[in-house]
């Protein structure tokens, strides 16, 4: 029998749920296990989760501990995005384990993911913007994830497109993230609602029980004709085609991937209108039809797929 030489195990941890994929060495996902991540839990406390959790994926897998967990070539690449900055997740999690452990911002994994295995594959610039409470974005320049100088490059939720505008999570106001994420949407649907339109979006997360603006509640709404929520959609994306376009300006990318989960669920329905605005914006009309602005294709797997991407590339670069 082959020895399974190279499995590594991609760990997301989201502010609502914790992944881990365990993936062999042609990208094939053997297993997933996911479990909810525990609000306001002490890191310490989610560091032995994620380890337990590894374990299990690794076990689903149907492998032993020692062909995977144990092996020197196991990695675990995880992706936080809890606010804590402080914390040696990656040491802790290393020694709690017994593997190499890398960390990268989520939103970066995601990225490679999709440039690797997803709606990218192939380009050598790309850029990725992921639409969800927050705009989260990533750039990808000659096939390899681009950071800055102090990493902190792909901010692009964080491009101001209204000096005014609406207040962002940031501190800061008009930021892109404060006009089009998920969390503006839901903003401006209670504000229309409250100016007295007519709209089924309250009702659809009443009965639901939720409390916040899920993609699969726009696209309930949507479906039901819902004037207000289908407004507040056009606005969204024409924001999201100023801001592509402005990316466009600066980056020259063969590829503008859009994620998150309203992009992914109304795939053209949300990206056409972005493409069309973003095109009117592009200062080089030459050869516009070269940029491909396409919805992404991996799902929640995106960011625990790239961070085993990027994780199996600088185990090779250590060898
Ligand atoms: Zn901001």
């Amino acid at each position: 029998m082959a020895r399974r030489k190279e499995i590594i195990v991609g760990v997301d941890m989201g502010g609502t749920s914790l992944r881990a994929l365990v993936v062999n060495e042609e990208n094939r996902i053997l297993a997933v296990e996911k479990t909810p991540t525990k609000r306001d839990q002490d890191p310490e406390n989610l560091i032995e989760d994620i380890a337990a959790e590894v374990e299990d994926a690794v076990e689903s897998a149907g492998l032993r501990r020692n062909e995977a967990v144990d092996s020197s070539s196991g990695l675990v690449h995880a992706a936080p995005n809890l606010g804590w900055k402080d914390v040696r997740l990656g040491p802790k999690l290393s020694a709690l384990l017994g593997v190499p452990v890398l960390v990268e911002n989520d939103v970066n994994a995601g990225v490679v993911g999709e440039h690797a295995l997803g709606a990218g594959r192939g380009v050598q610039e790309l850029v990725g913007i992921f639409v969800g409470t927050g705009i989260g974005g990533g750039i990808i320049s000659r096939g390899e994830l681009y950071e800055g100088c102090r990493g902190a490059a792909g901010e692009i939720g964080h491009m101001v497109l209204e000096v005014d505008g609406p207040r962002c999570g940031c501190g800061k106001r008009g930021c892109a993230e404060a006009l089009a994420s998920r969390t503006a949407m839901e903003r401006e649907v209670r504000a229309a609602i409250k100016e007295g339109a007519k709209s089924c979006v309250l009702d659809i997360m009443k009965e639901r029980h939720k409390e916040r603006m899920t993609s699969s509640i726009i696209v309930r709404a949507l479906k039901n004709k819902d004037r207000v929520m289908r407004g507040v959609l056009r606005r969204t994306e024409y924001y999201l085609g100023i801001l592509v376009a402005s990316v466009v300006n600066l980056m020259d990318p063969e590829c503008v991937v859009i994620g998150g989960g309203v992009a992914e669920r109304l795939q053209e329905e949300f990206v056409g209108p972005i493409r069309k605005t973003a095109r009117k914006y592009y200062l080089s009309q030459r050869d516009a039809a070269r940029i491909k602005i396409v919805p992404a294709q991996l799902g929640d797997n995106a960011g625990a797929l790239g961070a085993v991407v990027l994780a199996r590339k600088r185990l090779h670069l250590a060898r």
